[in-house]
């Protein structure tokens, strides 16, 4: 099974060239602002619960199906977009994140036993974290030691987690779990589906049996740990509606139009199901049937900001750049600070190419870019918008962070050298230049 869903989702990825970067690589982070708002809310009384600042951690979609989720610092949970397709409930999902954030908040970061995919991406988004902290403090030595820092946590990585962090962190996650009103039991059931990977071939196991060893011993434990817990009260609707919303739409995306279709029964009219009937007729394509999905959907939830921006995605995606632009507008206008809607509207303004609109959408992407400097498709459309602009070093600029993000550090460097070149000396825009030459040398050091 496993495999066969590899297969279907990399069959389907490659005629989709919107949620991953368009250069489609395998460790790309899958960014979408429905599904993130989706997981941050599964994650947000997980992280209160852990007494972690449930704000200051996020949690973002790997474009992976093997079935993985890691760590490498205080910052973000990474989750493998295949391990999100086979959770069978938001308590299932939450087990995984209350693991995960138990691992944070015991301060260990992998050490063993991950693969190198995940080495890559932790090095790539710390890359950009160390340039964007550097920027923020106008300090351009601080982001590249950030980023070295950011380095040694991705060798980390690499080697995974010892025994007995392992143990530490599922109590832990436990205990969270109950805190949050979570049924700690979920943990045991998502160790059994793990447990099936046990039997697959070394090559075939995937990632997280390897990093996360499984025995007997830590299911009984576990199983053990469960039952002497007591769950606070809580509603568990929300939870399921979340995750319902975020595994469709993650799915949607992924697999074929026949698949999803065929998979959502006729009568079910839930918001999941509409969700994924748009985005399956979407790709049929059948933009009208896509259309009088989403129309019910909004008919339902006006002010929901998050499907507003999959109204935006799906015209613009369909070429239909004035609707587009009046979704992305509302969206906008319901969450001003998310950035991944605030990047798709001034998507949608480039694509109308003219003066007026290229200074609203540089205005708006520039916006974004300050609140998300993790999304390569904002940074691919903002240099965009530059050019367009004759700022040619602020354009080399954004294209140089892009691929410091991407983890193509020989192209990282190359722009930002070029944009060092273009831009005034001592400039803030220069020294953000500096600090990806700064972390591509470390790199080479590495
Ligand atoms: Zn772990």
């Amino acid at each position: 099974m496993p495999t066969r869903l590899r297969q279907t989702a990399m069959g389907v990825l490659i005629g989709l060239t919107v949620m991953a970067a368009p250069l489609a690589r395998a460790e790309s982070l899958l960014r979408d602002a429905g599904v993130e708002h989706a997981l941050n809310n599964l994650a947000r009384p997980l992280l209160t619960a852990a007494g972690l600042p449930a704000n200051r951690t996020q949690v973002y979609v790997v474009n992976d199906t093997s079935l993985n989720a890691y760590v490498v610092n205080s910052r973000a949970i990474f989750i493998n977009a295949g391990l999100i397709l086979r959770m069978q409930s938001a308590a299932q999902l939450q087990s995984v994140i209350a693991h995960e954030t138990a691992h944070i908040a015991n301060g260990h970061f992998a050490r063993r036993g991950l693969n190198a995919q995940a080495a890559r991406n932790a090095t790539a988004v710390g890359i950009a974290l160390g340039v964007a902290a550097g920027a923020a403090a106008g300090n351009p030595g601080a982001g590249a030691g950030i980023a070295l820092g950011a380095q040694n946590s991705a060798r980390r990585v690499f080697y995974g987690h010892t025994r007995e962090e392992e143990t530490a962190a599922d109590k832990s996650g436990l205990r969270f779990m109950a805190r949050a009103g979570v049924d700690p039991h979920a943990l045991a059931e998502v160790l059994t589906i793990f447990e099936g990977q046990e039997d697959m071939l070394p090559g075939r196991k995937d990632p997280y049996a390897q990093s996360h060893p499984m025995s007997r011993d830590r299911l009984r434990a576990v199983a053990l740990t469960a039952d002497a817990l007591t769950p606070a009260d809580s509603d568990r609707e929300d939870a399921e509606y979340w995750f319902a919303r975020a595994k469709m739409k993650l799915s949607a995306y992924l697999r074929s139009p026949s698949y999803t279709l065929t998979r959502i029964k006729a009568k079910d009219q839930s918001d999941a199901a509409l969700i994924g009937r748009a985005l399956a007729y979407f790709k049929t394509p059948d933009l009208g049937a896509a259309r009088a999905q989403m129309d019910a959907l909004l008919a339902r939830h006006p002010d929901d900001a998050y499907l507003q921006e999959l109204s935006g995605w799906i015209e613009l995606e369909s070429g239909q750049v004035a609707p587009a632009i009046a979704a992305y507008a509302r969206a906008a206008e319901l969450a001003p600070k998310e950035p991944l809607i605030l990047a798709g509207y001034g998507r949608a303004l480039l694509a109308e190419n003219n003066r007026d609109a290229d200074a609203r959408a540089l205005e708006i992407l520039e916006k974004a870019r300050d609140r998300d400097r993790y999304d390569s498709r904002l940074l691919r459309d903002l240099s965009v918008a530059y050019a367009r602009a004759g700022k040619d070093g602020l354009a080399s600029l954004a294209t140089a962070e892009r691929y410091a993000l991407q983890g193509q550090m020989n192209d990282a460097a190359l722009h930002a050298q070029r944009a060092a070149g273009r831009l005034p000396t001592g400039s803030p825009a220069w020294a953000r230049a500096q600090d990806v030459i700064r972390a591509t040398e470390q790199n080479q050091r590495r």
